[in-house]
C-alpha cells in the first residue's frame, strides 16, 4: 500500500518579485525551501512507512528546480520521489494544481493501493489550504484536516483514527481508507537527513512526469485552467511606527504614556 506526500517547493524569502505580464512568481536567483507544514507531511509518511511497511512516495508540482526539494525527501528516505513538470502545468492556481497531483496519484493508484495522502495544512506563499481538499474532492477520498495525531491504523479493516487540532479543542474521527489528511505541526518532529543518505540521494533518480505522461487536457491545467489568477501582489503599505516609552526600564511609566496615547486618539474608553 502507498503514502504519498505531497510537497511545494516555495520562496525561502519574502522579498519575492512578480513577473508583471503574467502575475505569477519570479523564480530566477531566490532560494528555495520544502514548504514548512510539507516537512511534517513527508515526516509523516516516513513513519508510516517504518512501522507499518507501506511505501513512501513524494509528489512535487514545479519547475526543472523543483528535483531539488524532492532529493531532500530521498536523503529521507522516501522509496520514490516524481517531479510532475511541464510548461503547460505552470502558473497554475489550486484548481489546476489539485488537478495535476490527482492524476498523478490515480495514475499511482493504478499500479498499487493508494491508501493515505498526505498534504500540509496550507503553504507559506500561496497560503489558500486548498489544494488537499481539492485532492480529496477530486479523488472522492475522504479528507481529514488539521491532523495533529494518528491515534491507529487498521490495514486489515482500512479504518484510520486521527486527532484534528481545531479552535480550542480537539476532535478525534475515525474514516476508512482511502483518505487525504492535512498536518499541523504539532504531528511530528522532522528528521534530518544523515549524511550517508544525502550522499545515497543525490545518486537516486527522481522521476520527472510531464504531461505526455498524464494526458490532461491542456485548457484545464496551469494558467489556462485557472479560473482565479493573481491580479497583484504587494506588501501592504504601514504608518511609520512610535515607540513610546522605555518598556524595560519603566514599564509602568510606559503604560500610562501608552494609556495617555490612546485615550487623546479616543481609542480607549474608561
Ligand atoms: C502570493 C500568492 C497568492 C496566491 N493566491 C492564490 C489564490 O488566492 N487562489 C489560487 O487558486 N491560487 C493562488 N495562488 C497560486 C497558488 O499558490 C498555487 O496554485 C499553488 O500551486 C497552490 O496553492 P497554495 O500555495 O495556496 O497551496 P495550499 O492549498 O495552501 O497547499 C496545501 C498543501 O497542498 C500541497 N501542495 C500545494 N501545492 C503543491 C505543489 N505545487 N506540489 C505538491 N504539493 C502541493 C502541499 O502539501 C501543501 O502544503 C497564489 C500564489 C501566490 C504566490
Amino acid at each position: 500500500m502507498l503514502v504519498i506526500s505531497c510537497i511545494k517547493q516555495v520562496p525561502d524569502t519574502t522579498q519575492v518579485k512578480i513577473d508583471p505580464v503574467t502575475n505569477t512568481l519570479v523564480r530566477e536567483g531566490i532560494p528555495f525551501i520544502v514548504n514548512p507544514y510539507d516537512t511534517h507531511a513527508l515526516e509523516e509518511s516516513l513513519n508510516l512507512k517504518e512501522r507499518y511497511g507501506l511505501r513512501a512516495v513524494a509528489l512535487s508540482m514545479g519547475p526543472p528546480n523543483a528535483e531539488a526539494t524532492l532529493r531532500k525527501a530521498c536523503a529521507l528516505g522516501v522509496d520514490e520521489a516524481i517531479l510532475l513538470s511541464d510548461r503547460c502545468f505552470g502558473g497554475a492556481d489550486t484548481l489546476a494544481t489539485s488537478k495535476v497531483l490527482s492524476a498523478a496519484i490515480e495514475r499511482l493508484g493504478a499500479e498499487e493501493e493508494v491508501g493515505i495522502v498526505f498534504c500540509g495544512k496550507q503553504t507559506i506563499d500561496g497560503d489558500t489550504a486548498q489544494v488537499g481538499p481539492g485532492i480529496a474532492t477530486r479523488l472522492r477520498f475522504t479528507q481529514l484536516t488539521l491532523v495533529d495525531r494518528i491515534e491507529s491504523l487498521d490495514l486489515e479493516r482500512k479504518v484510520i483514527r486521527v486527532r484534528r487540532k481545531l479552535e480550542g479543542r480537539h476532535e478525534v474521527v475515525e474514516a476508512p481508507l482511502p483518505v487525504m489528511i492535512t498536518v499541523v505541526r504539532e504531528l511530528n518532529r522532522p528528521r534530518y537527513p544523515t549524511v550517508p543518505m544525502r550522499l545515497v540521494a543525490q545518486e537516486t533518480e527522481v522521476k520527472v512526469w510531464d504531461n505526455a505522461v498524464l494526458k490532461l487536457d491542456v485548457e484545464t491545467v496551469g494558467l489556462k485552467g485557472s479560473p482565479t489568477w493573481v491580479s497583484k501582489i504587494f506588501s501592504p503599505e504601514r504608518d511609520q511606527g512610535e515607540i513610546i516609552g522605555d518598556g524595560v526600564n519603566d514599564p509602568a511609566g510606559t503604560a500610562d504614556l501608552l494609556i495617555d496615547k490612546l485615550l487623546s486618539k479616543d481609542m480607549l474608553a474608561i
